[in-house]
């Protein structure tokens, strides 16, 4: 049976920097969901391009388990069906709640996704990175964050003086990064930490 768009059918987005817990609060969320007996259905984007079972774990060392997946469309291929529509009448079974991690790293076919699967009654909990490690909004993050029902900004503890950190701090050979890196490096000597807005550096 078709969900009704009228019951429950939102987005919550949790964003912050690495180490702010993001992971934590989707597996709490995600966690009270399966204990209250709904349907629950994890994604997170695969590294490797390839669809396969896997799990969301936290810094902390918390796991829940998710299915990565190469791109937005494949999470709608798993829910509906290659090119499908959420609303189909033939889509009989959509999850109560569709959490996905490190969103961030998904295209910009995860905006009309997240508001379709809300659109037919589905909890749709997203947790990225708002900031990349220049500190700028992260591919489709803004536009998320604007057309959500829920946003909860989360931070760290920066590494250097212990204040709330908002910001990624990407190390290379423990050097801070160059504005002119890109945002995803492939296969660098690289390494994070939370920071700051005043201990976040970028090298000219
Ligand atoms: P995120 O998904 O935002 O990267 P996680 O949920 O994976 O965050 O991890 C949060 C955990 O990271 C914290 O509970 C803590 O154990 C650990 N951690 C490591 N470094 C820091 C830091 N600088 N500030 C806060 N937590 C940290």
């Amino acid at each position: 049976m078709l969900k009704s768009p009228y019951h429950g059918g939102h987005l919550e987005v949790i964003v912050g920097p690495m180490f702010s817990g993001k992971s934590e609060e989707l597996i709490r969320r995600v966690t009270r969901a399966v204990i209250a007996r709904q349907n629950v259905q994890v994604f997170k984007p695969a590294l490797d391009d390839r669809y396969h079972e896997s799990k969301v774990a936290s810094h902390a060392g918390r796991t829940v388990a998710a299915l990565a997946v190469g791109s937005a469309a494949e999470i709608r291929a798993h829910l509906a069906g290659e090119g499908a529509l959420l609303s189909d009448p033939g889509v009989s079974s959509l999850p109560d709640v569709v959490g996905i991690d490190e969103v961030q790293f998904l295209g910009p076919e995860v905006v009309p996704l997240a508001l379709e699967l809300a659109g037919v009654g589905v909890r749709v909990i997203l947790a990225g990175l708002d900031l990349d490690f220049r500190a700028e909004p992260f591919g489709s993050m803004p536009d998320l964050l604007a057309r959500a029902e829920s946003v909860e900004k989360l931070t760290a503890i920066c590494t250097v003086c212990g204040a709330p950190a908002t910001r990624s701090q990407r190390l290379i050979g423990g050097q801070p990064a160059r504005l002119s890196d890109p945002v995803v490096l492939v296969g660098a000597q690289e390494s994070y930490e939370a920071r700051c807005r005043v201990h976040h550096e970028l090298r000219e």
